[in-house]
């Protein structure tokens, strides 16, 4: 083909392809170099960067000299550093050298799994870790291939509760005899569970007011009683509702609270709602033998589902959902379009990835995830969520010891819930609000807060994969320091 400049143009050619992509990973070695030197948290304005590049596309290609150096000069100064070591909010996003090989050649290979026939190796793959995976959280063989359940990667939690509820709806719907029925759906929930299952309800056509928030207290840590829920089911199916899903968290976003499962799969069992655990960043910590123990009860539930992209040194996305009945995600998700009929689906009844999520086409994932597994092993991803959990109990007793603060509520995992006692003067949330922001703006630490049952909570998320001890004594330090110039004001 000729280009506009008269050079043969091959927009994938294997010389070029080397050079640049070695350009390009010398690149990012380099950003992870200098990546302390970084403020943590961008502080550009809106619009910064419509100052920066052209309003339209260039007619002539250009270099990837020239491309790399507006990535360092325009996009770099916009990045919040989600890999920096003084990365200290929301729930980390770990990264690794494993999850970047497998995310090159996901990427390299670039082959799109709706199928088993559009490539078997990603269909194949993604059974067998999910099966790895759910092992490794010694998951009953109820959600496993090699039992009667199995397992999907989803890009994200929310489409795991899309997926779910759409299962759970049509099933319901089919037994309630129409669609008519759909306002009578109640979907149950702890008024800590993650936003985006209310999203995935309104998504699926639940009416919003149909979704029943759970209210929960610090005193109970913030956990879902099941006695509660027991009554709203109660008080709803006598006012002629039809009580369809229960979502439990284990490790809720805003506290890291916990939900008793057993007790809620109970309740689940006895009223046959669908049962499903959230456990999308405190499930990773489960492989360890000691913490397992909040999984206990799992087998009560319909599904689970948890982001090794959040703490399993697995780069974005990724997300597990294990289901035990499959038949009822593909009942619901299944097309059969004519493009894609094959002998493979029609006689060998192989498994269609496209039928059990939102989209058609999909990444090949799996890879990504089967690499860290291996590449780091069982022993080393558990001494990386050890080794996070004691550099937050470490976090923990420094504040427990200084009185001008207080642990708001008891670590969960590696989150630390924390907050500078109230002033007369200083309200709480005022105070602490300050606080946050003068840590954050100093560029050396980056941290988020939540509001948790009414109280302002500094909340310190220990896990980025390059976090050591020093980086969160040094945090400590900077906490102290702005706290002290706080209070003497
Ligand atoms: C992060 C988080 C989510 C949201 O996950 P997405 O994959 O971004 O949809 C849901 N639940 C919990 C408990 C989380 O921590």
């Amino acid at each position: 083909m000729g280009s506009p400049s008269g050079e043969i143009f091959l927009p994938l050619e294997p010389t070029s392809f080397t050079n640049d992509s070695n350009a390009v990973i010398d690149f990012i070695a380099d950003y992870y170099k200098n990546i302390e030197e970084y403020p943590v948290q961008s502080s550009v304005e809106p619009g910064y960067l419509s100052a920066k590049l052209p309003d339209s596309a260039p007619y002539c290609p250009e270099s990837l000299e020239d491309i790399l150096k507006d990535v360092n000069d325009c996009i770099i100064p916009g990045l919040t550093h989600w890999q920096s070591p003084n990365f200290f909010a929301y729930f980390q996003a770990n990264a690794s050298t494993a999850g970047f090989l497998g995310e090159m050649l996901c990427s390299g290979f670039n082959v799109v799994g709706f199928n088993w026939i559009s490539s078997p190796a990603a269909t194949e793959l993604e059974s067998i870790v999910l099966d790895w995976m759910g092992k490794l959280l010694k998951l009953p063989s109820s959600f496993l291939f090699s039992g009667t359940g199995g397992g999907v990667l989803h890009g994200s939690t929310c489409e795991t509760a899309v997926c779910t509820l759409t299962a759970a709806r049509d099933k319901a719907l089919k037994e309630l005899g129409g669609w008519e029925n759909i306002t009578k759906l109640m979907v149950y929930a702890s008024d800590q569970t993650d936003f985006t299952f209310q999203k995935a309800a309104k998504l699926v056509g639940i009416p919003p007011s149909n979704f029943q928030f759970i209210e929960t207290s610090l005193s109970t840590g913030f956990s879902m009683s099941s006695k509660q829920v027991r009554l709203a089911i109660e008080h709803d199916i006598k006012s002629g509702l039809v009580p369809l899903f229960l979502c439990a968290t284990i490790g809720t976003t805003a506290c890291g609270a916990i939900d008793p499962i057993a007790e809620l799969g109970k309740v689940a069992r006895e009223y046959k709602l669908w049962l499903h655990i959230d456990a999308a960043y405190a499930g990773s910590a489960c492989i360890c033998p000691e913490l397992r123990h909040y999984l206990d009860g799992v087998e009560l539930a319909n599904s689970i589902s948890m982001n090794p992209h959040k703490w399993f040194l697995t780069n974005m996305d990724c997300c597990c959902l294990w289901i035990k009945e499959p038949r009822f995600l593909v009942d619901s998700l299944s097309t059969d379009p004519e493009i894609l009929r094959n002998k493979a689906s029609e006689f060998k009844a192989v498994l269609d990835y496209k039928d059990w999520q939102v989209a058609l086409s999909r990444r090949f994932r799996a890879l990504k995830l089967w690499i860290a597994i291996r590449r780091h092993g069982l022993a080393n991803l558990m001494y990386h969520i050890r080794s996070d959990i004691s550099m937050a109990k470490r976090f923990e007793a420094f504040v427990a010891k200084d009185d001008r603060f207080e642990i708001v509520l008891p670590r969960k995992f590696a989150l630390v819930c924390f907050r500078l006692k109230p002033k007369q003067e200083l309200e709480g949330t005022e105070l602490n609000c300050r606080l946050l922001e003068a840590v954050n703006s100093s560029g050396r630490a980056f941290m988020t807060h939540a509001v948790v049952g009414g109280i302002y909570v500094i909340r310190c998320a220990i896990g980025t994969t390059m976090t050591e001890e020093r980086h969160v004594d040094a945090l400590w330090k900077l906490i102290q320091e702005k706290a002290q110039s706080l209070l003497m004001e």
